[in-house]
């Protein structure tokens, strides 16, 4: 997973993996914001803003032949996070793309690329 991989830290990994409540949701979205994946609400791609706050950190997990399973996450504002609650807690099919893309993304980064900037 292309966030995993940029910030390259095992605690971040296992992060991914605990349930998404309470204080793991914050630190998640911590991460996400410090490595600039948090401005942006992850479904309707509004800005965030002190009037439009994130609201709720969603995920996907998503394996590849391998066997390795990537996880993507994003923040949701308070508009998509309840169409999303709506749906049962279903993911929209555009971010189970992403998070599809992301996974080969992720592939990339994880095969040997040294000074490849
Ligand atoms: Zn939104």
């Amino acid at each position: 997973m292309m966030y995993t991989a940029k910030s390259g830290t095992h605690a971040d990994a296992l992060l991914m993996q605990l349930p998404l409540q309470g204080e793991v949701s914050q630190a998640v979205a911590k991460d996400l914001i410090a490595s600039g994946y948090g401005k942006r609400c992850g479904c309707c791609n509004k800005p965030f803003t002190r009037a439009r706050k994130w609201r709720a950190v969603g995920r996907v997990k998503h394996g590849d032949p391998a066997g390795r399973v990537f996880t993507t996450a994003w923040l949701f504002c308070g508009v998509c996070s309840a169409a999303i609650r709506r749906d049962g807690g279903r993911m929209p099919a555009h971010l189970v793309q992403e998070a599809r893309e992301a996974a080969s993304d992720g592939l990339l980064l994880a095969s040997p690329a040294k000074g490849n900037a």
